[in-house]
C-alpha cells in the first residue's frame, strides 16, 4: 500500500540517508506482509478474497484492482478499518499498475472520499494518506507533505492503531526531512507507544531510530545517543543488521557533531567492517565520505581526498548522485587548500548542481559557507562575498525552520519537566496530606482511646466507689448493729457487761484526771420473785427496773447490767454529797413505784454500794474501787436491804484501804421504808 521505497528520493538529508533507506526497506517488507495479512482477513469470508490474492501473486494488478473496486461497491457495510485497508490497497495497486484510466478514477474517488468522510477519522486519514502517495508519484513534494500532515492530524482522532502507526511513522520521516524535527520526535513517540502496546519490536526500533536522528539534528546529543543505543538494542532483538549499520552511522554523526572525532572515527571504521560483511557498498562509501569530512577538519587533506575520491568513484559508478555531491563538496574545499583552484571550482559547482537537483538545501548552504571561508583564506574576497550572500539567503530559511523546531522541542521538554515537577509536587503534597491524615487519625484514635479509657476508668471507679461506699455503709451499719448488740443488753436495753469490759474500763483508765463514782446496785430478793411469779415476771421487773433507773440519771451517766439482777452505775465528776443525793433519789424511786405484772402489784427494793469520788489511775485501782463498792453493797444487804452504803474515797490511796475497810469514811443512805 505504501510503496514507501519511493521515499528514498525524498530522504535527502545526508548522512542520515542510509539509515532512512534501511528503515524504509524494512518497513516496506513489514507493510507488504501486513497488507497481505489484512487483505486475507478482510476478504477471507469471500470467494473474491482468495481470487484477489491469487491474482496479486500473479502480479496482474489491473485485474485485482477492478475486482477490488467491485468488492468495495458490493460491501458498503464493512468497518472503518477494513475500508481503510481496502482503500489503501486499491491505491497501492493503482500506483503500481499506472493504468491511466483507473489512476484518474481512483484520484477522483479519493477526492470525493476526503470531502465525504470528514467526520470519519480513519477513512478520512487513509484517503489523505493515499492522496499523498499519488502526489509522491508526481514528485510534488509540497502536496505530498501537505496530505501526509493532513493524514497525521486526522489519524490522531482514530482508533485504528495500525493505520496510526503507518501514518505517524511516515509523518515523522516527512517532518524530519523538512527540518521539523520536533514534530518528527513527537510523531515517532506516538508510533513508539503503539509499538510498545502491540509488543512490536520492529516498530519500536524504527521509532527509537527516528527520535535519535531528529534529536541529533536539534543538537540534543545526549538524548540522541541514548535513543540511538535503544534503537540498536531493539534492532538487535530482531536481528536487523542493515538497520544497525545505519544507526552506527548515526552514532558517528552524533559523536562528530559533539566534537568527539576520534570516537566518531572508531565508530565509522567499525561500521565499515560491518557493511563489508553485509556487502553493503552504499553504506561503505557513505561512511568514506564521512571519514573524508573528519580528515578535512583534522587538517589531513591528503587522507580526506583519498576517502572522497573512493566515495566519488563509487557514486559515479552507481549513479548515486547525492553521495557524489557530498564527495564533490569535500574535494572542492580540499583542492582550494591544495591550491588547485580550477578543479576546486569545478567540483564546487558540480556539488551544487546535485544538491540543487535533490533540494538538499542545508547541504547546499553548507557548501557555500565552506566555499566562502576557503575563498576568504586565499583573499578572493569577491568570490567569498558572493558565496556568503548565497549562504545567507539559503540558511535564513533553514535556520528559521531549525530555530522554530528547536524552540518547539525545548518548549515541549520544558512543559514535560514542568508536568513532571507538578506531578512530583502533587505526589509530595499527597504524601504529606496522607501523613497528616494518618497522624490526625492516630491522634484521634489516641484521644478516643484515652477518652474510652478515662470513661471506663471513671465508670469502674464510680462502681467501685459506690460498692465500697455501700459496703462501708453496710459495714458501718453492721458494725454499729454489732456494737449495739455487743454493748446493749438485749433484755433490759441497758449497757452490757461487754460494754463495761471493752469501753468503760478503757475510758476510766484513760481519764485519770477526773474522779468517778461507782454505784453497784442489786435487786433485793429477786430469786423469790422468780420463784413466786415466774421467770417472765422476773424479766419484766428487770426491764421496768432498768427503765426507771435510766430515766433518773443524766445522759453522760452509764448504767450497765453486769449480770443477773446486779448493775453498775458510773458517774463522772461527782462528789460525795451529790452521790448521797442521787443514791437517796434512786432508792426512793425503786421502792415507791410498784410494778404491775399479770394482776399482781409488786413492790421491789434494791441495795446499793457506792465507791464515791474515786481517782483511778490503773487497772488495779479500778479493781480495788469495784471491790470496795461490792463490800459496801454487801454491808447494805447485810444491814437490812433497801438501803445504800456510800464510801467517800476522795483522795484516799486505794491500796492502803483495801484490807482496812473500816478506815474509810462512809454513810448509810435509806430510801423510803
Ligand atoms: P438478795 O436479796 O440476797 O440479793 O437475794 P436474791 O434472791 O436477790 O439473790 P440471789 O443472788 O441468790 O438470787 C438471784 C436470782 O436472780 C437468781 C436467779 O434465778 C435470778 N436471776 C438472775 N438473772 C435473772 C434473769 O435474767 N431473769 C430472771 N427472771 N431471774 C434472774
Ligand atoms: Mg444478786
Ligand atoms: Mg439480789
Amino acid at each position: 500500500m505504501l510503496s514507501i521505497r519511493y521515499l528514498l528520493f525524498l530522504l535527502a538529508v545526508f548522512p542520515l540517508f542510509a539509515l532512512s533507506s534501511e528503515i524504509e526497506q524494512a518497513t516496506q517488507q513489514k507493510i507488504s506482509s501486513q497488507i497481505e495479512k489484512q487483505t486475507s482477513l478482510v476478504f477471507s469470508e469471500f470467494e473474491q478474497g482468495v481470487e484477489l490474492l491469487s491474482i496479486k501473486y500473479n502480479e496482474d494488478n489491473g485485474q485485482t484492482l477492478s475486482a477490488l473496486n467491485s468488492f468495495a461497491a458490493d460491501n458498503p457495510t464493512k468497518t472503518n478499518d477494513d475500508l481503510a485497508y481496502l482503500l489503501g490497497y486499491r491505491c497501492y495497486l493503482e500506483l503500481t499498475t499506472k493504468n491511466q484510466e483507473s489512476y484518474s478514477n481512483t484520484q477522483q474517488v479519493l477526492d470525493e472520499l476526503i470531502i465525504s468522510t470528514a467526520s470519519n477519522p480513519a477513512i478520512h486519514a487513509a484517503a489523505n494518506f493515499c492522496k499523498a502517495w499519488f502526489y509522491y508519484f508526481d514528485k510534488n513534494t509540497e502536496q505530498y507533505d501537505f496530505f501526509i500532515e493532513q493524514a497525521f492530524n486526522h489519524i490522531l482522532n482514530s482508533q485504528s492503531s495500525v493505520l496510526k502507526y503507518w501514518i505517524a511513522t511516515t509523518f515523522s520521516m516527512m517532518a524530519q526531512d523538512t527540518g521539523r524535527h520536533s514534530a518528527a520526535i513527537e510523531a515517532a513517540k506516538l508510533a513508539l507507544t503503539i509499538a510498545t502496546i502491540n509488543q512490536d519490536n520492529y516498530r519500536a526500533a524504527t521509532s527509537w531510530a527516528i527520535m535519535a536522528i531528529s534529536e541529533a539534528e536539534l543538537g540534543f546529543y545526549d538524548d540522541a545517543l541514548a535513543n540511538n543505543q535503544l534503537a540498536i538494542d531493539w534492532y538487535s532483538s530482531i536481528n536487523n543488521q542493515r538497520a544497525i549499520l545505519g544507526l552506527y552511522q548515526n552514532r558517528g554523526f552524533i559523536l562528530n557533531s559533539q566534537g568527539n572525532t576520534s570516537e566518531a572515527k572508531a565508530i565509522y571504521l567499525d561500521a565499515i567492517s560491518q557493511a563489508e560483511q553485509l556487502d553493503h557498498q552504499d553504506a561503505i562509501h557513505e561512511i568514506y565520505s564521512n571519514l573524508a569530512a573528519i580528515a578535512f577538519t583534522e587538517g589531513d587533506l591528503e587522507l580526506s581526498n583519498n576517502y572522497a575520491e573512493k566515495t566519488l568513484a563509487y557514486a559515479q559508478e552507481s549513479d548515486y548522485r547525492s553521495l557524489a555531491a557530498h564527495a564533490y563538496s569535500i574535494m572542492a574545499i580540499n583542492y582550494v587548500y591544495l591550491n588547485e583552484l580550477e578543479i576546486a571550482k569545478d567540483y564546487f559547482e558540480r556539488g551544487n548542481r546535485f544538491f540543487e537537483e535533490f533540494k538538499m538545501v542545508s547541504q547546499l548552504a553548507d557548501n557555500f559557507k565552506s566555499w566562502s571561508e576557503a575563498m576568504a583564506s586565499i583573499k578572493n574576497y569577491e568570490a567569498a562575498y558572493n558565496a556568503q550572500l548565497r549562504y545567507k539567503s539559503l540558511s535564513d530559511k533553514i535556520f528559521n525552520t531549525e530555530r522554530e523546531s528547536r524552540m518547539l522541542r525545548i518548549k515541549e521538554l520544558y512543559q514535560a519537566t514542568q508536568k513532571d515537577q507538578e506531578i512530583e509536587k502533587l505526589a509530595f503534597e499527597n504524601q504529606r496530606k496522607n501523613i497528616e491524615i494518618e497522624n490526625k487519625s492516630l491522634e484521634q484514635k489516641i484521644w478516643l482511646l484515652s477518652a474510652v479509657i478515662a470513661i471506663l476508668a471513671f465508670v469502674m471507679l464510680s462502681i467501685f466507689y459506690r460498692k465500697l461506699k455501700n459496703s462501708n455503709q453496710t459495714l458501718t451499719k453492721y458494725n454499729t448493729k454489732l456494737n449495739e448488740e455487743r454493748f446493749i443488753d438485749p433484755l433490759t436495753g441497758s449497757l452490757s457487761r461487754r460494754f463495761f469490759e471493752v469501753q468503760q474500763r478503757e475510758h476510766i483508765l484513760n481519764s485519770s484526771e477526773i474522779s468517778f463514782s461507782l454505784f453497784v446496785l442489786d435487786i433485793d430478793h429477786f430469786k423469790s420473785i422468780n420463784d413466786n411469779y415466774g421467770h417472765a415476771c422476773g424479766d419484766y421487773i428487770l426491764k421496768i427496773f432498768c427503765q426507771r433507773i435510766r430515766n433518773s440519771i443524766r445522759k453522760q451517766d452509764n448504767f450497765i447490767r453486769m449480770g443477773g439482777e446486779e448493775f453498775l452505775l458510773v458517774i463522772e465528776n461527782s462528789n460525795y454529797d451529790s452521790d448521797a443525793k442521787l443514791l437517796h433519789k434512786l432508792l426512793c424511786l425503786i421502792k415507791n413505784e410498784t410494778v404491775e405484772f399479770e394482776q399482781h402489784t409488786l413492790s421491789i427494793s434494791m441495795s446499793v454500794g457506792v465507791a464515791s469520788n474515786v481517782s483511778i489511775y490503773d487497772e488495779k485501782s479500778l479493781d480495788i474501787a469495784l471491790e470496795l463498792a461490792d463490800q459496801a453493797l454487801y454491808k447494805a444487804k447485810s444491814s437490812g436491804r433497801n438501803q445504800g452504803e456510800l464510801l467517800d474515797l476522795h483522795s484516799i490511796p486505794l491500796t492502803n484501804v483495801i484490807n482496812n475497810y473500816d478506815l474509810i469514811v462512809s454513810k448509810t443512805i435509806h430510801g423510803v421504808e
